[in-house]
């Protein structure tokens, strides 16, 4: 992992990763398709269909009606006791239980096919890049996707820019990535914070639906899939195996209590780092700075790979607080901070 500062100051990223340890790069059609057959040969059964409408149960214990269209035209429908809304940002499921909205950045991304010269550069790099020429409030990125690679960017403050973003990050990448021949345009709303609710009745939202991505580093596929995980082992710890009804308490038991105590506390945390670093030029030369140094990589990545605010050492602490506020001070941030406060 590659960053690179406002004025292009580039740092390596990844200096402390151990022989077993990576940042995990992947191709979302490959890992839907395995996941959708690893569900299949688990004794799920799959059915390619668009959802249209869920009809809410008139009673406590009656079914949920799922309508649904078969290859865009035969419709259907199907009684269930439980439903998880896993079904992205747009989440029709969300809608059926008035979960209530939240404020969306949006994402945008090229795959662009490298010439093989080019590529090799990538096998094993990914890069990010800071500034106001790539994004107001977000990063940019190039990252591999074993082929090609996928040049983006993303906002919350300025969507309607995001054009002029995307061609910010191109602009920076320039002679990386010349002679590419582009081979897909994807952009998607990204949720920046959970819905109002996430459980009504015997429907609970995941994923994108619940509004579960990090802020700072646009994570959110480990939390889409781990929170199906745990909303799923709650359906069947609650339901004891598929024998007994549940209801609302059991699904706020055993799924949102367990979520919220695990990962609240990173998401805020990882809020607070995007709010410090992300807002100007000189923040990002001074977030850049930072990440050069070894205990604050390693702090880091304990975090992000074990999704665990990592614990660390009083002394190294200190001295790593002492260290960002000496960049921030030197790259102006704190100093007119305080002249503004004495003013
Ligand atoms: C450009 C871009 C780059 C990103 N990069 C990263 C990254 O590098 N790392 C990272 O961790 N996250 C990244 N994210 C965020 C990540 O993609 C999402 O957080 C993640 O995909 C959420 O997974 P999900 O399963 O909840 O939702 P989705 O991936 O949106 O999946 C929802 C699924 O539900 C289906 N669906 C929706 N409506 C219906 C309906 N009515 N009927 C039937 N099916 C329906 C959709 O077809 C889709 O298959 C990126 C997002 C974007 C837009």
């Amino acid at each position: 992992m590659r960053i690179f500062s406002p004025s292009n100051i580039a740092v390596d990223f990844g200096k402390t990763l151990k022989s077993n340890e990576f940042i995990a790069m992947l191709r979302r059609e490959v890992l839907d398709s395995f996941l959708r057959s690893r569900a299949a040969s688990a004794g799920a059964t799959v059915i390619p269909a668009l959802v249209t409408a869920i009809d809410l149960p008139p009673s406590p214990t009656a079914p949920y009606t799922i309508h649904y269209t078969l290859q865009n035209t035969y419709r259907r429908s199907l009684a269930v006791d439980v439903v998880i809304g896993a079904d992205g940002a747009n989440s029709r499921v969300a809608k059926s239980i008035g979960a209530g909205d939240y404020t969306c950045a949006i994402a945008f991304q090229e795959r662009i096919k490298l010439p093989d010269e080019k590529m090799a550069y990538y096998e094993n790099l990914a890069e990010m890049y800071v500034g106001n020429d790539v994004s107001p409030d977000f990063y940019g990125w190039v990252f591999p996707k074993c082929d090609h690679v996928a040049v983006g960017t993303g906002t919350v403050r300025s969507k309607q820019d995001i054009k002029l973003y995307q061609k910010g990050i191109r602009d920076r990448v320039h002679h990386k990535i010349k002679g590419g021949k582009l081979i897909k345009v994807e952009a998607h709303p990204i949720p920046e914070h959970p819905r109002p609710l996430r459980v009504r009745g015997r429907v609970a939202l995941v994923g994108d639906a619940a509004g579960y991505v990090t802020k700072c580093s646009g994570e959110g596929i480990y939390f889409a899939a781990k929170s199906g995980r745990v909303c799923g082992n709650a359906v069947v710890k609650a339901s004891e195996g598929g024998y007994k009804m549940i209801d609302e308490c059991d699904l706020r038991r055993e799924y949102l209590k367990i979520w919220d105590k695990e990962y609240v506390n990173t998401f805020r945390f990882l809020d607070l780092l995007q709010r410090v670093f992300y807002g100007s030029n000189a923040a990002r030369e001074a977030l850049v700075e930072l990440c050069g140094d070894e205990y604050v990589q390693r702090m880091t990545f304990e975090s992000y790979l074990y999704k665990k605010l990592a614990k660390g050492r009083v002394f190294d602490d200190a001295k790593m607080v002492m260290n960002t506020i000496g960049s921030l001070v030197k790259c102006n941030i704190l100093g007119r901070k305080m002249e503004g406060l004495i003013l």
